[in-house]
């Protein structure tokens, strides 16, 4: 049993929480004041968090509406809509464009309202000096406008839209309607969302490559009567378009301890997931804690601020796992208390989000390496004798699929040109070959020197988006050892290396 304060004392000051009630009284107990409206101003990726509460007027209704929002973010909307009106009035008017979709997004400020169905994505992009456009892709949106440009078109799956020729940063103020699904491929029904791979057109307009990085804010208008809506409301370090995401219901907040840099680690849970006594009761993560204080150790601080959580998400009973959407990332209801899935989903603060992918076909970088962590930050926080057997498990997983459909091969060298689910690359032969790809390479540089390559890699790319072949050649450069034949022997081979 974890000790944990209540949902009052424990409220995460960097997150924004809105809940809708009728009145006061409707609220979660004692939970929707305060420190709802505390900010925090992250540094991207220097660990500083600047706080600055910004109490709700007391006897408001609904403590927590978000029409007592972010003035920061209000004020930038405002600033940013006065420049888009300097521009010539949108007309909406046929043009024709060149799809652009490798033009760089910079920051997103996104609101949806869940009442109407309807966003707000207020981008900004980088200048065009001499003029140009940018094209999001908006599969799933449609009642598209777009304030901020000449001209827009909007057709199929795909918005154009022209930049004027400006040496300062454009904004793109686009409204639309968004749709509820039942499926995971944008804000289900069910109440939370899942972007991941490439669906983040169904819930905002973006790029879906992986290499696309951009900080964002969130607010969330419209919810019902006793939601509680959960996500990020400000991410200054850059996140992939999957990361973006938020989950309904009747959540409460509970902390389940810091790392020893002092990251508060806490799990978002709905009351039947509580103990008899309406308390965090996940024995099974008790350890998470030291697992990421590892992970901080090994890899450097964590890139999202001074709080990391999970928040458990209604995914089905066949769904076992997570998604990294940090620094609030998503764990189906069946894996809440497993500390391996933590440990997975915790990696992925470094390597996928801190650190992007440069194409899907590096998808073993995200997920090959994160299998590798939760090995390792399981050692830390269980003993050393857990490695052997996660491992074994990985070898039995990959002798299974030798041979079969799933066997593919899991990293190539093209990029964005697979579809990562159809191919089959995103399944969990990437997981395996990837974490058992590093082993091979401990097995010859010794697991320390590994681990601290890792660190170098992560130091030396934080931020930016990168192919897998700069891990190979930091590990390489850090050790001495040319992993490239491992490389191709697990990861650019279809077959099980260690068959008989
Ligand atoms: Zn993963």
């Amino acid at each position: 049993m974890v000790q944990v304060a209540d949902s009052k004392t424990a409220e995460p000051p960097r997150y924004r929480v809105v809940a809708r009630t009728s009145s006061r009284a409707g609220l979660p107990s004692g939970s929707h004041d305060c420190a709802w409206m505390v900010r925090a101003a992250m540094v991207a990726f220097a660990g500083v968090v600047m706080l600055a509460c910004s109490p709700t007027p007391d006897g408001a209704a609904g403590a927590a509406d978000t029409s007592t929002a972010d003035t920061l973010a209000a004020d930038t909307l405002a600033a940013d809509t006065l420049a888009a009106d300097t521009f010539a009035a949108d007309t909406g008017a046929t043009i024709n464009i060149t799809p652009n979709l490798s033009h760089d997004l910079i920051r997103l400020d996104l609101t949806l309202d869940l009442s109407t169905n309807k966003g707000v994505a207020h981008w900004k992009v980088m200048p065009a000096f001499t003029g140009g456009s940018v094209t999001f892709e908006v599969g799933g949106l449609s009642d598209i406008t777009v304030l901020g440009s000449p001209s827009y078109q909007h057709s199929g799956k795909l918005l154009h839209v022209s930049l004027p020729a400006t040496d300062f940063t454009p904004s793109l103020m686009i409204s639309y309607t968004f749709k509820r699904y039942d499926a995971m491929i944008g804000l289900m029904n069910a109440g939370s969302s899942v972007t991941w791979p490439r669906h983040c057109s169904n819930l905002f307009p973006c790029h879906s490559a992986p290499s696309e990085g951009f900080s964002y804010t969130l607010k969330v208008k419209g919810l019902a009567k006793g939601d509680v809506a959960v996500f990020a409301s400000e991410v200054t370090a850059r996140v992939p378009s999957y990361a973006v995401a938020l989950a309904i219901g009747a959540y409460s907040y509970h902390k389940v301890g810091e790392t020893q840099s002092g990251l508060e680690l806490g799990v978002w849970l709905r009351p039947d997931q509580l103990g008899t006594d309406g308390k965090l009761d996940l024995p099974g993560i008790v350890d998470w804690p030291k697992a990421v204080s590892w992970l901080e150790a090994t890899l450097g601080p964590y890139p999202y601020g001074k709080q990391l959580a999970a928040v458990t998400v209604p995914w089905g009973p066949m769904a076992y796992g997570g998604l990294e959407m940090h620094p609030i990332y998503h764990v189906s209801d069946l894996a809440i208390g497993d500390l391996a899935v933590h440990c997975h989903e915790s990696a992925h603060g470094w390597f996928g989000n801190g650190v992007r992918i440069a194409c899907w076909e590096d998808l073993v970088l995200s997920e090959g390496v994160a299998d590798y962590l939760m090995v390792r930050a399981m050692a830390a926080a269980k003993g050393e004798q857990v490695m052997q057997p996660m491992f074994a498990a990985m070898e039995k997983s990959v002798a299974a699929k030798a041979g079969t459909q799933k066997d593919v091969v899991v990293w190539q060298s093209t990029c964005d040109e697979i579809d990562v689910e159809a191919s089959g690359v995103s399944a969990k032969i990437t997981y395996h070959k990837g974490a058992l790809f590093l082993r091979a390479v401990a097995q010859q540089v010794g697991v320390a020197k590994l681990d601290a390559a890792l660190g170098v890699f992560v130091k030396t790319h934080l931020g930016n988006a990168v192919r897998f072949s700069a891990l190979l050649d930091v590990i390489a450069a850090e050790t001495g050892f040319d992993p490239k034949p491992l490389a191709k022997t697990w990861l650019q081979s279809k077959g099980d290396p260690l068959a008989p």
